[in-house]
């Protein structure tokens, strides 16, 4: 699925269309005077992924789009889960994006006294009560999609007694998982949803922003939709789970509301990537099992593993545009996700030489010392990047694979007797190589090169079939370079029968390479900055880089290896 077909392209840009349709509706019809108010609601309980970056450039994109806002909203109502860690990698992954929620960085926190007294309230009106049995109990009653469940015993419990055990349960009077606070809705409702669910539990660890104020902690269910409303929320734009909770948070807004306005959930299909996984949880046993290096180790989906392999936003929201937005379920290709990075950096990546297995190649007829800069072009897709000089001399690394002593027909790079371009250079002619008796490793390979070929002049038109790339070994700077390959072997880790998606893990998802050899004007590069490395792929500085080690990541090899590469 790597290339899109004007069709396919097509339907993927008609497929935003209805949740557009629905926005646009509204405004037409002047509901909430027109205004359009989105957020991104994210619990910070892990590292943003790129499932996250499909809602958010949704979120984003609406409000910017209709000239509204959309609010950062963390919905951090589980303490024991959640972490100021979690708090500022979200944002600065959403910034990293390039959305900007100005001023409007809200907490489901904020609202927690306005939601305890919502909870009081519903017990007054005699719809909430304090349910004694433990978890297991209650889930036990509430039956099952075909069978209708059975009331608490305490779901009668009068109005009064309710309030003083809330209150109390509050106070940290009784043991976590002892009492919790349900709604009463109706146990016999088709929608298991609606089973007088849960809305408070008593939680004793302290809360990242509240501390120990609070005991007792709303459930996700209580605090999102009212925390939608308390904000002005117009259009609650959220994944397909969310379609079966939606009548409860409209029930919870119904006793809430005072006037027309109610936010309008509209859901869309979530983002899964084959040969990897969304669930933060699993993402988070992969970190905490050390089976990676962490939330940002390069092969994770996460949106700062993503940044760390050289991926730009461009390119995710790119992807995010071509895969669009539906009503069904899918796993997309993560071909597609490859695409969309290698299109981008096309045009925005400057070419130089990188060597990842060097061998040496002595040019036997030039002179020894001399350094002849030759120039070459940064990007052939973009003049602007203009050129760069490459020093070249009588000794120069190629790529072991590059050489053959006994070539198969139509191996078109050096052998013995055989002539090919040094990219941007001369044409060398192979005269011998050096041989390691033992072990039959190619040591050194020996040739001429011919003063007339020099690239960009006009003394020679001779062709060759092979153009190498290559760097000065004088002037080479040494690099290590980890070559990183999807994560998973199995297109659907975490979709198996036992979900054990560990027996999945590619063996050979990461290859250090030390020992390569890079051009000299790397010396320059920052961290993150991204190359594509001629004839192999796409690459960018990683944090560990040192001055006297530069360490690359790739981050996509190049689809087609040759087809780029001439004079
Ligand atoms: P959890 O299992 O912890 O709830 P989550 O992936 O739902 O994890 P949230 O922090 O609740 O994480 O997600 C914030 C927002 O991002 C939600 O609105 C959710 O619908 C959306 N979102 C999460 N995962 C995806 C995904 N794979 N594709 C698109 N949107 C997603
Ligand atoms: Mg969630």
């Amino acid at each position: 699925m790597n290339e899109l077909n004007n069709r396919e392209k097509e339907e993927f840009r008609t497929s935003i269309s209805f949740i557009e349709q629905f926005i646009a509706e509204d405004i037409k019809e002047g509901k909430n005077e027109g205004k359009v108010v989105t957020r991104f609601p994210p619990e910070p309980n892990g590292y943003l992924h790129i499932g996250h970056a499909k809602a958010i450039c949704l979120d984003f994109g609406m409000a910017k789009k209709y000239k509204g806002k959309c609010n950062l909203r963390f919905d951090d109502t589980n303490p024991v889960k959640e972490d100021v860690e979690y708090i500022d990698s979200i944002k600065e992954d959403i910034r990293w994006l390039g959305f900007d929620w100005e001023e409007r960085e809200f907490y489901a926190s904020d609202y927690f006294g306005k939601l305890f007294d919502f909870a009081v309230e519903l017990i007054k009106r005699g719809l909430a009560y304090v349910d004694d049995q433990p978890a297991d109990l209650i889930s036990a009653q509430k039956g099952s999609p075909s069978q209708p469940g059975t009331e608490s015993p305490y779901r009668s419990r009068p109005v009064n007694e309710n309030l003083d055990l809330f209150e109390r349960m509050n106070k940290g009077e009784f043991d976590e998982g002892s009492r919790v606070l349900r709604v009463k809705i109706d146990m016999t409702s088709p929608n298991m949803h609606m089973r007088d669910p849960i809305i408070y539990r008593i939680i004793k660890s302290p809360h990242h922003r509240t501390g120990s104020s609070w005991m007792v902690y709303p459930m996700y269910d209580f605090a999102h939709g009212q925390s939608d409303y308390f904000e002005g929320i117009t259009h609650s734009l959220c994944t397909l789970e969310f379609e079966v909770h939606r009548p409860l948070y409209d029930w919870f807004i119904d006793q809430l509301k005072t006037g027309d306005y109610r936010p309008r959930q509209i859901e869309f299909n979530r983002l899964n990537l084959t040969y990897t996984m969304m669930s933060k949880r699993k993402l988070l046993e992969l970190v905490q099992e050390g089976r990676v290096a962490g939330w940002d180790d390069p092969r994770m989906p996460t949106l700062c593993g993503l940044r760390r392999r050289g991926y730009t936003p461009e390119a995710i929201k790119r992807f995010v545009d071509l895969i669009g937005y539906t009503k069904v379920e899918a796993i997309n290709d993560v071909s597609l996700l490859e695409h969309a990075i290698r299109e981008d950096l096309n045009m925005k990546a400057p070419r130089v030489f990188g060597v990842l297995n060097p061998l040496k190649v002595i040019i036997q007829n030039y002179p020894e010392g001399k350094v002849e800069n030759v120039e070459l072009v940064n990007n052939p897709e973009d003049e602007s990047m203009g050129k760069r000089l490459v020093p070249f001399s009588n000794e120069v690394y190629i790529e072991q694979d590059d050489f053959m002593e006994n070539p198969p027909n139509k191996f078109f790079r050096l052998a013995p007797g055989m002539e090919v371009r040094l990219k941007g250079a001369y044409i060398i002619k192979c005269t011998g190589f050096k041989k390691n008796a033992k072990s039959g490793a190619i040591e050194e390979v020996y040739c001429t090169y011919d003063p007339e070929t020099r690239s960009g002049g006009n003394a020679s038109d001779k062709k060759v079939k092979g153009t190498l790339h290559w760097v000065s070994a004088a002037q080479a700077l040494n690099a290590e370079v980890r070559l990183y390959d999807r994560l998973f072997d199995h297109e659907d880790p975490s979709g198996q029968k036992d979900d054990d998606y560990r027996k999945f893990l590619n063996p050979d998802s990461l290859k250090i390479l030390t020992g390569c050899k890079v051009e000299p004007s790397l010396a320059q590069a920052a961290t993150l900055d991204r190359f594509q490395f001629q004839r192999l792929g796409y690459f960018c500085i990683d944090p560990d880089s040192t001055v006297s080690m530069l360490v690359f990541n790739r981050t996509v090899p190049l689809k087609d290896t040759w087809a780029k590469v001439n004079r």
